[in-house]
């Protein structure tokens, strides 16, 4: 019976179970070390970690690029890339010697103490991401928050609005979906909502200014914080206009706007701020500033800071609820600086983006070739498929074009001949190191593994 992601659940089926198999055969010490973790809860170090297509995850044993090496010895092409945490490739040259150098050389890991790297990130990412003033977290969801707290008190306003099936990091605020009713209601699977989520939170479909405006206009709404594009269910891009509508109705409304460029930083060098020339009011960022190293940072403008400097009843300095004992540490310091300047730079971008254009081609090409009704979204070094086509507006249609059994299916495929995808969606991102034969490896693959799908 073939369904509307185009291809015949038996066949599925049958090959989703032959290559489960076949997994488990290629991968004994990886299933071994799992079986060995009893104290671990879920027998993994983080829970997501279980998010694994074929019952158990491959571990890790050298990483350098975008090659992996597990411990049963079998050389991947990675495309997850750390699920954008290593978009600078892993263990990048430049990052290892600042860090080394930092620890070994200098020594300091922690100490409640700036150095000098830090001013020299927050003036380069002033001056990729617009906003002038900078300050740091150890992830994006504590930038997502320490950012959220500001902005509540500057407005005075307690509430924060989203995009349903957006993704900001555990932010309780963002756990908020628009529900069959048009409401907003907590999303599925919540876990331990201090409130219900419609007390502190708004949500609108992306590219839906009439559905955003309808919920600022309650005037309660401190921030509208978003990506530029949701990244975190397929990709899905914005529609012409939506993006300078976004601008104007939060201006009209007093409402600031954040832009999470955590993820979106694929655009260029600059993320979608950049790229799409957007003027945020904040901007938050993780994970591949620091070239692997945990980092998080957000931005402000030059009115925010100035509405927050000298507001002597807010703690910044002390136990207010915005910082973090690790953050802007020498070590997350050094690491983005060598990282910013000397590989995500934006030479390597262009490279990247080039890499990505053609990785894309390639399986629409592919996707075509078998009649499969399903899209392709790119923003910049990152690409996507989705099981619908036309590719889908909001997150809400997107959510419903999911199909897990398919997607676990082709990413057991593809881990078995050798390329790993981000185990949470069919995501494929390109570092500096991708190449084009390794984009024309995977293709070869998912060519193959199409072909059996529908033959
Ligand atoms: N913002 C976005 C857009 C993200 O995709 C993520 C994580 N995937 C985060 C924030 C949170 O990052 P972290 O888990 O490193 O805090």
């Amino acid at each position: 019976m073939s369904t509307e992601s185009g291809v015949d659940r038996g066949r599925l089926a049958e090959l989703a179970a032959r290559e489960r198999a076949a997994f488990a055969e290629r991968n004994p010490r990886s299933a071994a070390a799992y079986q060995r973790s009893d104290h671990l809860f879920g027998r993994v170090p983080m829970t997501w970690m279980n998010k694994t297509a074929a019952g158990f995850p491959l571990y890790v044993a050298t990483a350098r690029g975008n090659r992996i090496t597990d411990v049963d010895g079998h050389d991947y092409l990675d495309f997850a890339l750390g699920d954008t945490g290593a978009m600078a490739g892993h263990s990048p040259a430049p990052v290892v010697e600042a860090v080394t150098r930092r620890l070994a050389t200098l020594g300091g890991a922690t100490t409640m103490m700036p150095t000098e790297d830090a001013a020299i990130v927050a003036a380069e990412l002033a001056r990729r991401f617009t906003v002038p003033y900078w300050s740091f977290a150890l992830t994006a969801t504590d930038a997502n928050r320490w950012a959220i707290r500001l902005l509540r008190a500057v407005t005075g306003r307690s509430k924060i609005l989203f995009h349903s099936y957006c993704y900001h990091g555990s932010v309780d605020e963002s756990l908020i979906v628009v529900g069959p009713d048009g409401n907003g209601r907590s999303r599925e699977g919540n876990v331990g909502a201090p409130t219900d989520v419609t007390n502190t939170s708004r949500v609108a479909e992306f590219n839906d200014l009439a559905g955003l405006e309808r919920e600022l206009a309650h005037g309660d709404v401190a921030a509208v914080l978003m990506e530029p594009a949701l990244t975190n269910i397929g990709i899905v891009l914005p529609e012409p206009g939506y993006l300078a509508g976004v601008r104007e109705l939060t201006r009209k409304y007093g409402t600031y706007l954040i832009n999470d460029e955590t993820h979106t930083f694929s655009a260029g060098p600059g993320g979608a701020t950049a790229f799409w020339g957007l003027a945020p009011d904040v901007v938050t960022i993780g994970k591949a500033i620091g070239g692997g190293i945990p980092v998080g940072a957000y931005g402000l403008s030059e009115d925010l800071a100035a509405a927050l400097t000298g507001r002597t009843d807010l703690d910044l300095v002390d136990m207010g609820g915005v910082g973090g004992t690790l953050a802007g540490n020498p070590v997350s310091m050094a690491a983005t600086r060598a990282c910013l300047q000397e590989v995500l730079t934006d030479a390597a971008f262009a490279g990247m983006i080039g890499t990505a254009t053609a990785f894309a081609a390639g399986i629409r090409k592919i996707i075509e070739t078998y009649g499969l009704p399903w899209s392709v979204s790119q923003l910049g070094a990152r690409v996507e498929y989705r099981f619908a086509d036309p590719a889908p507006r909001n997150g809400t249609e997107s959510a419903a074009k999911a199909d897990a059994e398919l997607e676990d299916f082709l990413h057991v495929y593809l881990a078995n001949r050798g390329v790993l995808l981000t185990p949470f969606h069919n995501m494929a991102l390109m570092s500096p190191d991708t190449t084009a034969g390794d984009v024309e490896r995977h293709h070869e693959i998912f060519n193959e593994a199409l072909h059996e799908l529908t033959s």
